[in-house]
C-alpha cells in the first residue's frame, strides 16, 4: 500500500500485516516475544520496536505525518522523553514554550538538572519569546499547538524559520491537533511527537505514544528507546491499529461538534468567555487557518463570575468528568483542579488560566444531546446564584 494515498484510506489500509495463511481481513496479532535468530538482519524482539505489529503501525502513523518513519511507544510521556533525549547530552539548552502538556513540563522541571540539560520556558507564544531565547548552546525547539488548555497556536512556519536559521532540531507535539488536523512535517517541522492515548486511541482504552520524523531521525530515537526499554504491548498495538482505522472519521465529527459547541457557547449568555481556534473571535484564528485544516476537538470556556464551576460540571449527566481527553465520549475538567494543579497559582494567571476555567473535550454525540445537558447543568447553577443572593 503506497503512502501517497488519501487519510482514510491511510487510516485503514497503510501498514496492515497480511495473513498469507488464512487470508483474513485484517492483520494477525503476533504475541511472540522470542523469534528465530538465523536471519542477522531482523533480531526481532518487542523492546526493539520491530515486531511484525510494531513494525505495521509504525508505517500508518509514518504515512499519516507525511513522513519516512516511526516509532510506537508504552505511553506519550515516553515518546516525549526518549525524543528529547536522543537529542539533547550534557552542556546542551533547549527551548520549549510555556504552554506546555503537564507531564512534560514535569519531565523538563524535575529531571533534565540531574542530565546537566539546560532549559528555558518561552514567556509567550509569539516568534520573539522563542527566539530571545535561545543560547550559544541550544540544540533544540519544542513546541505544542494548539496548546492545553487555552488552545493557544503556535506559528509553525515561523519556528521552523528560527530552527533554521540557528540549527535547531524543531519539535512538536502533535496530539491534540492529531494528524487529521495538522502535519507539521509539511512545513519543515523536524520531529512530530503523539500521545497515541488520545486521538490515535480514541476511546479512552489505551495508552501508548508514537514519534515520526526521517529515517535518520528516527534510528537516533530507536537507540536510545531500545535502551529505555518503553516499548508497548503487541495486543496493544494490535489494538491500536484497529482505533486508527477509524481516526478519520471520528476526529472529522469531533471538529465538526467542537465547531458547533463553541458557537452555542460563545452566544450563551451565562459564558464569560469561549477559547477555540474555530471561532473568528479567537487571536489566532486565521493563523490556525493558515497551518490546520480542522480546529479540533478541544475547547475551553468560563462561566459567568457568579457561577459555580464545580457545580455546573457535577450537574453534567451525559458529559462525564475525566481527566483524560480526546475519546468518543464527552467529558470536562477544571484545568487548576488537575491537569495544572501543579503549576504554580502566578504561572497560571500569566497563562490566562482562571479558576473557573472548564476544559471540553468533545465527543462524537449529537450535538442537541449535548446542548440540553450543558443547558440543565446551567439552569441548576443558575437556582444557586438566586437562592443564594437573597
Ligand atoms: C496526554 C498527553 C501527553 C502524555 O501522554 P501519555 O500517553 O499520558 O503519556 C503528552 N502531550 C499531550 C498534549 C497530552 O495530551
Amino acid at each position: 500500500m503506497q503512502n501517497n494515498k488519501g487519510l482514510n484510506t491511510i487510516c485503514t489500509h497503510v501498514g496492515e500485516v497480511e495473513d498469507k495463511e488464512f487470508k483474513g481481513a485484517i492483520s494477525p496479532l503476533y504475541m511472540s516475544s522470542s523469534y528465530a535468530f538465523d536471519d542477522v538482519e531482523t533480531k526481532r524482539y518487542p523492546r526493539y520496536f520491530n515486531t511484525p505489529n510494531q513494525e505495521a503501525l509504525c508505517k500508518k502513523v509514518a504515512a499519516l505525518e507525511h513522513v519516512e518513519a516511526g516509532l510506537i511507544f508504552g505511553s506519550g510521556m515516553a515518546a516525549v522523553s526518549t525524543t528529547l533525549l536522543a537529542f539533547l547530552r550534557a552542556g546542551d539548552h533547549v527551548v520549549l514554550q510555556n504552554a506546555l502538556y503537564g507531564g512534560t513540563f514535569n519531565l523538563v522541571n524535575e529531571e533534565f538538572d540531574k542530565y546537566g540539560i539546560e532549559y528555558s520556558f518561552t514567556n509567550g507564544l509569539k516568534p520573539d519569546d522563542f527566539e530571545s531565547k535561545i543560547k550559544k548552546n541550544t540544540k533544540v525547539i519544542y513546541v505544542e499547538t494548539p496548546s492545553n488548555p487555552l488552545l493557544k497556536i503556535t506559528d509553525l512556519n515561523a519556528v521552523v524559520a528560527i530552527a533554521k536559521r540557528h540549527g535547531l532540531i524543531s519539535m512538536i507535539d502533535n496530539t491534540f491537533a492529531s494528524p487529521v488536523n495538522q502535519n507539521p512535517a509539511d512545513f519543515g517541522i523536524d520531529i512530530i511527537i503523539h500521545s497515541a492515548t488520545k486521538y490515535m486511541g480514541g476511546h479512552s482504552d489505551i495508552c501508548a505514544g508514537a514519534v515520526a520524523s526521517t529515517r535518520e531521525n528516527i534510528n537516533r530515537i530507536f537507540h536510545l528507546a531500545k535502551n529505555f526499554g518503553g516499548s508497548l504491548s503487541d495486543q496493544t498495538v494490535w489494538l491500536l491499529e484497529r482505533s486508527m482505522k477509524t481516526m478519520g472519521i471520528r476526529v472529522k465529527e469531533q471538529n465538526k461538534n467542537a465547531q458547533r459547541m463553541a458557537e452555542f457557547l460563545f452566544d450563551h449568555d451565562d459564558i464569560a468567555a469561549v477559547y477555540y481556534p474555530g471561532l473568528p473571535s479567537h487571536p489566532d484564528h486565521e493563523l490556525a487557518k493558515s497551518q490546520m485544516r480542522g480546529f479540533g476537538g478541544m475547547l475551553s470556556f468560563e462561566l459567568n463570575e457568579a457561577f459555580d464551576a464545580s457545580l455546573f460540571q457535577k450537574s453534567l449527566q451525559l458529559i462525564k468528568p475525566s481527566m483524560s481527553l480526546a475519546g468518543v465520549e464527552s467529558t470536562m475538567l477544571s484545568p487548576t483542579k488537575t491537569s495544572h494543579s501543579l503549576m504554580q497559582p502566578e504561572e497560571r494567571e500569566r497563562q490566562g488560566i482562571k479558576d473557573g476555567l472548564i476544559r471540553f473535550s468533545v465527543g462524537i454525540e449529537e450535538p442537541e444531546d449535548l446542548i440540553s445537558d450543558i443547558n440543565q447543568a446551567l439552569e441548576k447553577v443558575r437556582l444557586t446564584v438566586r437562592s443564594t443572593t437573597h
